[in-house]
């Protein structure tokens, strides 16, 4: 059992047994023994990939996407650009890259990490030493200076905690980690229902609720909303809000035991986009998607930058282009980590845009449609 796992154990042994989203904080976010604050989790050697790790044409597309927004909000002449979640720092420096394109906007912008990770944080001040950006680095969006902004966040949702309730003859139960009877740690259930939930669902339908996701959406939607920007979210989800269970854990490259090494797996759940889209739309701001990743791609020109790449590259670099658009945008099933085939990442993989009202679309969106408040 890990470090964490023991502490877990002893607290639940003193406390009582404690809700997921509290097992999935502690588990991600313990200020010493955390996943996220004691390693760089990301790569072949890491637990998992993300797609700027894939690929150079991930961010240069996501940069162009900001610069293009930025010119629809009237090329303020200040503007911040906020990273939700930069994991290496990767994507920001191939945006930043691709911005130089739009020389106006990279002189205008003023970057912003918000990252919780010591490790990481390293990691992107190394990544992004010579990009000419001199990044500031946040906790969390709240200390964000005021202004115009252009928000985004790959696989930033995916790891923010969720409360899980499971349906009983008595209604919604709060889904917990306790002791089992040789002390490991165990999934139950509160034994009183939770009287605000009422949806109808069969016994043992499982419901997860991201509070901080909804709550973290709301405030970047109301920003947008008074101060002007965008936001673009790219995450695994999915576009109607549904039951079913979705956490799952992580470990070098395999699904792992949520319960078995706190602390040591990368612990995620799927983003329910529906939800986020509500929030988003209740302050008032307007939302382009959810649709796919492979679509948003393909429409702000994935094949086209695949194609000039590989006019300057090795017959071996070629194919590597060509396998990394193949993997970002593929739609067929691929074997899949766990028991099951999961669909290629260019369609499980979802991205949504949040827009002040006066833009009248987003770039690689298809437009909006009627009055969308
Ligand atoms: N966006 C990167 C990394 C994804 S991994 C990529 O696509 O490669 C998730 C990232 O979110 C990590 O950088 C992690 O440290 C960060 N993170 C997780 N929880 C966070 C929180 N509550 N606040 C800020 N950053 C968080």
């Amino acid at each position: 059992m890990s470090a964490l796992g023991e502490r877990l154990r002893e607290m639940i042994a003193s406390d009582g047994p404690m809700p997921v989203e509290q097992f999935m904080m502690l588990a991600l976010s313990h200020p010493t023994l955390g996943y996220y604050a004691t390693r760089d989790p990301l790569g072949a050697a890491g637990d998992f990939t993300t797609s700027p790790e894939i690929s150079q044409m991930f961010g240069e597309l996501l940069g162009l996407w900001a610069a293009e927004t930025w010119m629809q909000m009237g090329s303020p002449p200040c503007v911040h650009l906020v990273e939700l979640g930069p994991g290496r720092g990767t994507l920001m420096a191939d945006a930043l890259r691709a911005a130089r394109v739009c020389p106006p906007f990279l002189d205008t912008l003023q970057v912003h990490l918000v990252e919780t990770s010591p490790v990481l944080i390293e990691r992107q001040r190394a990544t992004l030493a010579d990009a000419g950006a001199s990044p500031e680095w946040h906790a969390d969006i709240d200390t964000l200076p005021p202004g115009p902004a252009i928000f985004l966040a790959n696989e930033f949702f995916d790891a923010l905690p969720v409360r899980q309730f499971v349906r009983t003859e008595q209604g919604w139960c709060e889904r917990l980690v306790g002791l089992d009877a040789e002390h490991r740690l165990t999934f139950g259930i509160s034994p009183a229902p939770e009287p605000q939930l009422a949806t109808p669902a069969p016994v043992g339908a499982m419901l997860e609720i991201g509070a901080i996701a909804y709550r973290t959406t709301i405030k970047i939607a109301s920003r947008i909303r008074r101060e002007g920007g965008a936001a673009l979210f790219i995450d695994y989800g999915h576009t109607r809000s549904g039951f079913g269970e979705t956490l799952q854990a992580m470990s070098r490259h395999r699904r792992v035991d949520p319960l078995a090494e706190p602390g040591e797996a990368d612990l995620t759940t799927h983003v329910d986009f529906d939800a986020l889209k509500r929030a988003a739309r209740a302050t008032g701001a307007h939302v382009a998607g959810p649709i796919t990743q492979a679509q948003l791609l393909k429409s702000l020109g994935i094949d086209q930058r695949a194609g000039s790449l590989k006019r300057n590259a090795s017959p071996q670099q070629a194919q590597d282009i060509d396998a990394a658009l193949q993997r970002l945008t593929s739609t067929d099933p691929e074997p899949g980590l766990g028991e099951r085939p999961a669909p290629g990442m260019g369609e499980l993989f979802k991205a949504m845009a949040i827009l002040h009202p006066q833009l009248e679309g987003s770039p690689g969106f298809p437009p909006l449609h009627g009055a969308q408040a």
